[in-house]
């Protein structure tokens, strides 16, 4: 076998790898009177995604206004099922933590002026994101 053949089955096995442990963990909820908590620190470390950022996308999926808590916390204004809430979770994966050019999920985003870009360490595409507003 070629060195380069040998390289890339290495690097091929490896992104595999990646993607079968990407397993991110479900997020927990919990109903307070017409409020729901979501609970993201587990899935924000997980995916390497601010709390911050993540929230907003909630809100704006669920048109729900919401205050986000130390720890990780968000308290948003309605009730949502914790199905709801995953649901809305794997979404946010989709866009904005799965590469769109080799399906790894092994990427980071970064903020540059107000604009948030994706970096695959896979393939090593960047792309930008789309806005919450
Ligand atoms: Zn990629």
């Amino acid at each position: 076998m070629e060195y380069e053949d040998l390289i890339d089955n290495i690097l091929k096995e490896k992104k595999e790898n990646k993607a079968d442990r990407f397993n991110p963990p479900e997020v927990d909820t919990q109903q307070i009177g017409q409020k729901t908590v979501v609970f993201l620190d587990k899935i924000s470390k997980y995916i390497n995604r601010p709390v911050n950022h993540i929230s907003k996308f909630l809100m704006h999926e669920l048109t729900a206004p919401g205050q986000i808590d130390e720890g990780g916390k968000v308290t948003l204004g309605g009730r949502f099922s914790r199905k709801l809430v995953n649901d809305k979770i794997q979404l946010y994966i989709k866009e904005f933590v799965i590469c769109k050019q080799c399906g790894s999920p092994d990427t980071h985003m970064d903020k540059i002026d107000k604009n948030y870009f994706v970096k695959c360490l896979g393939c090593g595409a960047e792309y930008p994101v789309g806005r919450i507003k």
